[in-house]
């Protein structure tokens, strides 16, 4: 089981995690930050831009719309810690679109993709040593 949050800073039950972001303008930069806002505001996460980045760091690296058309982002951490690269070109700066490739940075996969899709009934124990935190569904 991949533990997406496992080196990112934690401050009391909330977890940070960093990002660049290159190639917006500032109106695509503040959606970008509305979306967030709203993401954190429905999760244990808070979101924090940085303003430089490099090869070693372990954030996640936005790349807006003046660097491509595309809208992508790799399930997870890279293995190496070197920054995420999520893709937000043309057409992807939008509230849910932006939250849909930030969940994919944090582990997120589809849930057609999940592998007890085909799985009629689920039994589900809780741990407690597992602190619990809720992601919306989208
Ligand atoms: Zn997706």
């Amino acid at each position: 089981m991949k533990v997406p949050l496992r080196d990112t800073e934690k401050n009391g039950d909330r977890y940070l995690v960093r990002y660049y972001m290159e190639g917006f303008r500032q109106p695509q930069r503040d959606n970008v930050y509305d979306a967030l806002i709203d993401l954190s505001n429905r999760v244990c996460i808070d979101f924090k831009e940085v303003l430089s980045i490099n090869k070693v760091d372990n954030i996640i690296h936005m790349k807006g719309p003046s660097m491509g058309a595309s809208c992508s982002m790799y399930i997870g951490r890279n293995s190496d810690g070197s920054p995420q690269t999520m893709k937000l070109g043309r057409g992807c700066i939008q509230l849910g679109i932006v939250q849909h490739e930030m969940l994919h940075a944090l582990g997120m996969d589809h849930e057609h993709n999940r592998p007890d899709r085909d799985v009629q009934w689920l039994n589900i124990e809780v741990n407690s040593q597992l602190e619990i935190c809720l992601i919306p569904i989208f």
